[in-house]
């Protein structure tokens, strides 16, 4: 039995798809622990937080009952539960669609011509809802894998499936219908634990080390050196979250300027700065940033 010690219990996903980013957004908020799927609990060394490793599909049940006060887990699997539960981040990873898809030489071409058919899903309880809001009769088979065979082994006209590149559905012959919801990894948490002080104030805590990691997700740091005369050029091809940074060098005539810039355009915008008079260019990894 886990002790009820007074500390944040936080629940992932044991291993699949979710664990290895939940341990790095864990990690890159600086908690330590060492963490081995096969054992259900780690403690953390320097934060009152121990973490489960758990089915994703219980995560949300877990988090409702208080077995966990926190869980990260898929949207998609919080809306199929209905557990009621906070939704307190979302945290950029793990995003993926609920979607129906047909046969390629299936005749329906559209999600009224799903009315009477059958639909095989892993997500009866979402499909349900969906068919309701379009005021349309199906069968719902639920599976619980392997959902992309239904149509060809004749159990489904159609099926409702997560899907992130697509190319499952494809290889199956499958072409997408319609979307029925869209989803990614969120943080969970007990609607009690949020009326705790003491566990609300550590939540807080972890909240503002999230959300700075998250913050830095996809930017750097860049410095560089540059004559004074270029500033007014330079400032134009920088994509800074903020005007940059300048501060004179002791060389006469020289500033260094220093930015935020999104990670994905680095290497075009290098080339322009190097163009327009810039020298020394340093680009770094961030951490956090803290607003
Ligand atoms: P899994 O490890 O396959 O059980 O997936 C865990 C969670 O990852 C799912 O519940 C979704 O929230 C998310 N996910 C992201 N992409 C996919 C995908 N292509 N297939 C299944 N789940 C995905």
């Amino acid at each position: 039995m886990i002790a009820n010690n007074g500390r944040l219990k936080i629940a992932i996903q044991k291993s699949g798809r979710l664990t290895e980013d939940s341990l790095s957004l864990l990690r890159a908020c600086g908690l330590e622990f060492e963490f081995q799927k096969q054992s259900l609990y780690s403690p953390c060394r320097n934060f009152d937080l121990d973490v489960l490793a758990l089915r994703d599909d219980d995560i949300p049940e877990y988090v409702q009952d208080a077995v966990a006060d926190l869980g990260i887990v898929g949207e998609n699997i919080v809306r199929e539960k209905g557990a009621r539960v906070e939704t307190i981040s979302v945290l950029g990873f793990g995003e993926c669609r609920l979607s129906i898809s047909v046969p390629q030489r299936s005749s329906i071409r559209s999600v009224k011509q799903l009315n009477r058919k059958r639909i095989a899903t892993s997500y009866p309880t979402t499909l349900k809802q969906y068919l309701r809001s379009q005021g349309l009769k199906a069968e719902v088979i639920e599976l619980s894998g392997a959902v992309e065979l239904a149509p060809t082994l004749d159990v489904a006209d159609a099926i409702c499936d997560i899907v992130s590149t697509g190319t499952t559905a494809r290889v199956n012959g499958l072409r997408p219908l319609t979307t029925v919801l869209t989803s990614e990894a969120v943080l969970v948490a007990n609607r009690a634990t949020l009326r705790n002080p003491k566990k609300k104030q550590l939540i807080d805590r972890l909240l503002i080390r999230i959300s700075g990691s998250l913050q830095a997700h996809g930017k750097r740091y860049m410095m560089m050196n540059a004559p004074a005369t270029a500033v007014p050029r330079l400032k134009k091809i920088i994509p800074s979250l903020k005007s940059p940074t300048v501060v004179p060098l002791a060389d006469e005539g020289m500033v260094a300027l220093h930015s935020v810039i999104p990670e994905d355009v680095f290497w075009d915008v290098m080339e322009k700065l190097k163009k327009a008079g810039a020298s020394d260019i340093v680009v770094v990894p961030i951490e956090a940033i803290i607003r």
